[in-house]
Protein backbone atom coordinates (compact mmCIF):
# COMPACT_ATOMS: atom_id res chain seq x y z
CA UNK A 1 0.00 0.00 0.00
CA UNK A 2 1.27 3.51 -1.14
CA UNK A 3 1.65 5.33 1.74
CA UNK A 4 0.31 8.77 1.66
CA UNK A 5 2.92 11.79 1.94
CA UNK A 6 1.67 13.06 5.53
CA UNK A 7 3.76 10.65 6.90
CA UNK A 8 7.33 11.90 7.72
CA UNK A 9 9.11 10.12 10.89
CA UNK A 10 10.85 12.04 12.22
CA UNK A 11 10.06 15.20 11.82
CA UNK A 12 13.05 17.07 11.39
CA UNK A 13 14.89 14.72 13.52
CA UNK A 14 12.44 15.20 16.12
CA UNK A 15 10.66 11.90 17.38
CA UNK A 16 6.89 12.24 18.53
CA UNK A 17 8.30 10.79 21.88
CA UNK A 18 10.44 13.57 22.07
CA UNK A 19 7.91 15.91 21.31
CA UNK A 20 6.03 14.02 24.64
CA UNK A 21 9.07 14.43 27.31
CA UNK A 22 9.06 18.07 26.05
CA UNK A 23 5.55 18.92 27.10
CA UNK A 24 5.42 16.40 30.23
CA UNK A 25 8.82 17.84 31.69
CA UNK A 26 8.81 19.03 35.54
CA UNK A 27 5.15 16.60 35.90
CA UNK A 28 6.35 14.45 38.68
CA UNK A 29 3.35 12.22 37.77
CA UNK A 30 4.03 11.98 34.01
CA UNK A 31 7.91 11.27 35.04
CA UNK A 32 6.57 8.03 36.75
CA UNK A 33 5.26 6.80 34.17
CA UNK A 34 7.60 7.85 31.04
CA UNK A 35 8.57 4.19 30.41
CA UNK A 36 5.00 2.85 29.59
CA UNK A 37 4.10 6.39 27.55
CA UNK A 38 7.65 5.05 25.56
CA UNK A 39 6.05 1.80 25.11
CA UNK A 40 3.03 3.32 23.54
CA UNK A 41 4.83 5.40 21.26
CA UNK A 42 6.66 2.41 19.83
CA UNK A 43 3.53 0.28 19.44
CA UNK A 44 2.32 3.24 17.90
CA UNK A 45 5.24 3.84 15.42
CA UNK A 46 4.43 0.20 14.47
CA UNK A 47 1.21 0.05 14.17
CA UNK A 48 1.95 3.36 11.28
CA UNK A 49 4.10 1.41 9.70
CA UNK A 50 1.56 -1.66 9.12
CA UNK A 51 -1.15 0.74 8.78
CA UNK A 52 -3.23 -0.67 11.73
CA UNK A 53 -3.86 2.09 14.24
CA UNK A 54 -6.93 1.36 14.26
CA UNK A 55 -6.65 -1.89 16.19
CA UNK A 56 -4.26 -0.39 18.61
CA UNK A 57 -5.84 -1.17 22.42
CA UNK A 58 -5.85 1.24 25.13
CA UNK A 59 -2.75 1.84 27.92
CA UNK A 60 -5.56 1.75 30.25
CA UNK A 61 -4.52 4.91 32.22
CA UNK A 62 -7.06 6.02 35.15
CA UNK A 63 -6.66 9.08 37.08
CA UNK A 64 -4.30 10.82 38.22
CA UNK A 65 -2.37 10.30 35.07
CA UNK A 66 -5.29 9.91 32.68
CA UNK A 67 -5.92 13.63 33.76
CA UNK A 68 -1.98 14.57 33.09
CA UNK A 69 -1.82 12.81 30.08
CA UNK A 70 -4.98 14.65 28.67
CA UNK A 71 -4.11 17.91 29.89
CA UNK A 72 -1.31 18.00 27.58
CA UNK A 73 -2.97 18.81 24.79
CA UNK A 74 -5.01 22.41 24.00
CA UNK A 75 -6.04 23.92 20.95
CA UNK A 76 -2.75 26.58 21.69
CA UNK A 77 -0.31 23.90 22.83
CA UNK A 78 3.12 23.39 21.10
CA UNK A 79 2.28 20.77 19.26
CA UNK A 80 -1.39 21.43 18.20
CA UNK A 81 0.50 24.31 16.75
CA UNK A 82 3.74 21.71 15.29
CA UNK A 83 0.63 19.87 13.50
CA UNK A 84 -0.97 22.90 11.53
CA UNK A 85 2.61 23.99 10.64
CA UNK A 86 3.05 20.13 9.49
CA UNK A 87 -0.38 20.02 7.56
CA UNK A 88 0.51 23.59 5.68
CA UNK A 89 3.48 22.47 4.79
CA UNK A 90 1.66 19.76 2.04
CA UNK A 91 -1.21 22.07 1.15
CA UNK A 92 0.04 23.16 -1.74
CA UNK A 93 1.51 19.62 -2.88
CA UNK A 94 -0.91 16.67 -0.93
CA UNK A 95 -4.38 16.74 -3.80
CA UNK A 96 -6.65 15.67 -0.81
CA UNK A 97 -5.92 18.95 1.46
CA UNK A 98 -5.81 20.94 -1.35
CA UNK A 99 -6.40 24.47 -1.07
CA UNK A 100 -6.34 24.32 3.26
CA UNK A 101 -9.40 22.45 2.93
CA UNK A 102 -10.25 19.44 5.77
CA UNK A 103 -8.67 16.31 4.24
CA UNK A 104 -12.31 13.93 5.29
CA UNK A 105 -14.37 16.16 3.36
CA UNK A 106 -12.57 18.69 0.86
CA UNK A 107 -15.53 20.51 1.85
CA UNK A 108 -15.03 23.23 4.78
CA UNK A 109 -11.76 24.44 6.40
CA UNK A 110 -9.84 22.35 9.20
CA UNK A 111 -10.95 24.75 11.94
CA UNK A 112 -10.54 22.06 14.84
CA UNK A 113 -7.92 19.28 15.57
CA UNK A 114 -9.13 15.73 15.39
CA UNK A 115 -7.31 12.82 17.44
CA UNK A 116 -7.39 9.93 15.43
CA UNK A 117 -7.41 7.79 18.37
CA UNK A 118 -10.13 9.82 21.32
CA UNK A 119 -7.78 10.94 23.63
CA UNK A 120 -10.34 9.75 26.76
CA UNK A 121 -9.76 6.18 25.68
CA UNK A 122 -5.79 6.60 24.66
CA UNK A 123 -4.89 9.86 26.83
CA UNK A 124 -1.46 8.31 25.99
CA UNK A 125 -1.67 9.51 22.33
CA UNK A 126 -3.45 13.07 23.58
CA UNK A 127 -0.37 14.93 21.85
CA UNK A 128 1.04 12.57 19.35
CA UNK A 129 1.93 14.06 16.57
CA UNK A 130 0.72 11.23 14.09
CA UNK A 131 -2.62 10.88 16.14
CA UNK A 132 -3.51 14.58 15.68
CA UNK A 133 -4.98 15.99 11.81
CA UNK A 134 -6.36 19.20 11.03
CA UNK A 135 -10.18 18.98 10.16
CA UNK A 136 -13.25 21.04 10.31
CA UNK A 137 -16.06 20.53 13.13
CA UNK A 138 -18.21 18.77 11.13
CA UNK A 139 -16.41 16.01 10.49
CA UNK A 140 -14.85 15.89 13.81
CA UNK A 141 -18.45 15.57 14.84
CA UNK A 142 -19.74 12.50 12.55
CA UNK A 143 -16.13 10.95 13.02
CA UNK A 144 -17.28 10.79 16.98
CA UNK A 145 -15.31 7.97 19.37
CA UNK A 146 -15.85 4.70 17.53
CA UNK A 147 -12.20 3.76 15.49
CA UNK A 148 -12.82 0.39 14.58
CA UNK A 149 -16.25 -1.70 13.21
CA UNK A 150 -17.40 -5.20 13.33
CA UNK A 151 -14.41 -6.16 11.32
CA UNK A 152 -11.67 -4.52 12.81
CA UNK A 153 -11.61 -2.25 9.93
CA UNK A 154 -11.00 1.94 10.45
CA UNK A 155 -14.32 4.03 10.51
CA UNK A 156 -12.21 6.30 8.52
CA UNK A 157 -9.10 7.29 5.83
CA UNK A 158 -5.84 7.59 7.97
CA UNK A 159 -4.43 10.13 5.91
CA UNK A 160 -0.89 9.39 6.97
CA UNK A 161 -1.28 6.26 5.37
CA UNK A 162 -3.88 5.48 3.53
CA UNK A 163 -4.01 6.70 -0.29
CA UNK A 164 -7.63 7.18 -1.30
CA UNK A 165 -6.05 8.30 -4.51
CA UNK A 166 -4.86 4.75 -5.87
CA UNK A 167 -8.02 4.67 -8.06
CA UNK A 168 -10.38 6.67 -9.41
CA UNK A 169 -14.08 5.56 -7.09
CA UNK A 170 -15.72 8.95 -6.77
CA UNK A 171 -19.02 8.86 -9.64
CA UNK A 172 -21.73 11.29 -10.06
CA UNK A 173 -25.14 10.84 -12.65
CA UNK A 174 -26.70 13.97 -13.77
CA UNK A 175 -30.43 13.53 -14.33
CA UNK A 176 -33.18 16.15 -15.38
CA UNK A 177 -35.60 16.98 -12.57
CA UNK A 178 -39.72 17.73 -13.48
CA UNK A 179 -38.40 21.54 -14.14
CA UNK A 180 -36.52 20.76 -16.71
CA UNK A 181 -33.27 21.31 -14.15
CA UNK A 182 -30.07 19.09 -13.98
CA UNK A 183 -29.59 17.55 -10.42
CA UNK A 184 -26.32 15.64 -9.62
CA UNK A 185 -26.15 12.76 -7.65
CA UNK A 186 -22.74 11.14 -6.18
CA UNK A 187 -22.28 7.14 -5.83
CA UNK A 188 -19.21 5.44 -5.05
CA UNK A 189 -17.82 3.01 -8.07
CA UNK A 190 -15.10 0.77 -7.85
CA UNK A 191 -13.15 -0.67 -10.52
CA UNK A 192 -13.07 -4.52 -10.54
CA UNK A 193 -9.93 -5.79 -8.58
CA UNK A 194 -8.80 -3.48 -6.50
CA UNK A 195 -7.94 -3.65 -2.45
CA UNK A 196 -10.96 -5.16 -1.01
CA UNK A 197 -9.68 -3.39 2.36
CA UNK A 198 -9.22 -0.27 0.75
CA UNK A 199 -12.65 -0.20 -0.95
CA UNK A 200 -14.50 -1.25 2.32
CA UNK A 201 -12.39 1.62 4.35
CA UNK A 202 -13.37 4.34 2.01
CA UNK A 203 -16.84 3.38 2.17
CA UNK A 204 -16.51 3.26 5.88
CA UNK A 205 -14.96 6.48 5.49
CA UNK A 206 -17.46 7.99 3.09
CA UNK A 207 -20.99 6.59 5.68
CA UNK A 208 -19.24 7.67 8.88
CA UNK A 209 -19.12 11.45 7.62
CA UNK A 210 -22.27 11.98 5.23
CA UNK A 211 -20.51 12.37 2.71
CA UNK A 212 -22.79 11.30 -0.05
CA UNK A 213 -25.26 13.37 1.55
CA UNK A 214 -23.14 16.41 2.00
CA UNK A 215 -21.49 16.30 -2.38
CA UNK A 216 -25.24 16.39 -3.08
CA UNK A 217 -25.71 19.42 -0.90
CA UNK A 218 -22.58 21.35 -1.84
CA UNK A 219 -23.11 20.23 -5.82
CA UNK A 220 -25.79 22.91 -6.24
CA UNK A 221 -23.63 25.88 -5.43
CA UNK A 222 -20.83 24.23 -7.14
CA UNK A 223 -22.84 23.37 -10.16
CA UNK A 224 -24.19 26.70 -10.63
CA UNK A 225 -20.59 28.79 -10.42
CA UNK A 226 -19.55 26.23 -13.21
CA UNK A 227 -22.79 26.81 -15.36
CA UNK A 228 -22.86 30.17 -15.36
CA UNK A 229 -19.30 30.73 -16.28
CA UNK A 230 -20.18 28.23 -19.40
CA UNK A 231 -23.13 30.30 -20.16
CA UNK A 232 -21.60 33.69 -20.26
CA UNK A 233 -18.48 32.10 -22.56
CA UNK A 234 -20.16 30.39 -24.97
CA UNK A 235 -23.74 31.13 -25.66
CA UNK A 236 -24.44 31.16 -29.33
CA UNK A 237 -21.10 28.68 -29.84
CA UNK A 238 -21.34 24.97 -30.63
CA UNK A 239 -21.75 22.70 -28.03
CA UNK A 240 -18.27 20.89 -28.33
CA UNK A 241 -16.64 23.97 -27.86
CA UNK A 242 -17.79 24.27 -24.49
CA UNK A 243 -17.27 20.35 -24.36
CA UNK A 244 -13.97 21.34 -25.09
CA UNK A 245 -13.65 24.07 -22.49
CA UNK A 246 -14.30 21.51 -19.66
CA UNK A 247 -12.07 19.03 -20.70
CA UNK A 248 -9.07 21.52 -20.47
CA UNK A 249 -10.64 22.93 -16.94
CA UNK A 250 -10.20 19.13 -16.03
CA UNK A 251 -7.28 18.80 -17.10
CA UNK A 252 -5.68 21.25 -14.77
CA UNK A 253 -7.42 21.05 -12.27
CA UNK A 254 -7.16 17.22 -11.65
CA UNK A 255 -3.43 17.51 -10.68
CA UNK A 256 -4.27 19.94 -7.97
CA UNK A 257 -7.51 18.61 -6.54
CA UNK A 258 -7.19 14.43 -7.44
CA UNK A 259 -8.90 11.70 -9.24
CA UNK A 260 -11.94 11.90 -6.08
CA UNK A 261 -12.84 15.21 -5.32
CA UNK A 262 -16.26 15.93 -5.45
CA UNK A 263 -15.45 19.04 -7.99
CA UNK A 264 -13.74 16.73 -10.15
CA UNK A 265 -16.09 14.20 -10.32
CA UNK A 266 -19.11 16.53 -11.34
CA UNK A 267 -16.57 18.37 -13.84
CA UNK A 268 -16.12 14.78 -15.40
CA UNK A 269 -20.12 13.79 -15.30
CA UNK A 270 -20.66 17.13 -16.96
CA UNK A 271 -18.01 16.11 -20.08
CA UNK A 272 -19.44 12.55 -20.26
CA UNK A 273 -23.20 12.87 -19.26
CA UNK A 274 -25.37 13.14 -22.72
CA UNK A 275 -28.20 13.86 -20.59
CA UNK A 276 -26.06 16.94 -19.66
CA UNK A 277 -25.31 17.58 -23.06
CA UNK A 278 -28.65 17.71 -24.43
CA UNK A 279 -29.39 20.64 -21.28
CA UNK A 280 -26.24 22.36 -22.06
CA UNK A 281 -27.22 22.33 -25.82
CA UNK A 282 -30.70 23.76 -25.21
CA UNK A 283 -28.86 26.74 -22.69
CA UNK A 284 -26.25 28.28 -25.52
ZN1 LIG B 1 -14.40 17.89 6.94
Amino acid sequence: MIKYPLYQFPVNGVTPFDEYKTAAHGDAILDAVETQIEGCYNDYENAVNSASVHNLSPHGFVDPEKEHLKKLYKSDCDIAKKIRQHHSTFTSTTKRVYNNKCPYCTLSEPDTIEHILPKDKYPEFAIHLYNLIPCCSKCNRHKSEAVSDQYGLPYTINFYYHDPEYCQFLEVDCIIDNKGFPSFKYKLTFPQGVDPTLTAIITNHFNRLHLIERYNEEVIRCYTKTELTIESLFRGKPLNDALQYLKNYLSIIINDYGLNHHHIAMIRCMIGSPIYHAYLQSRL
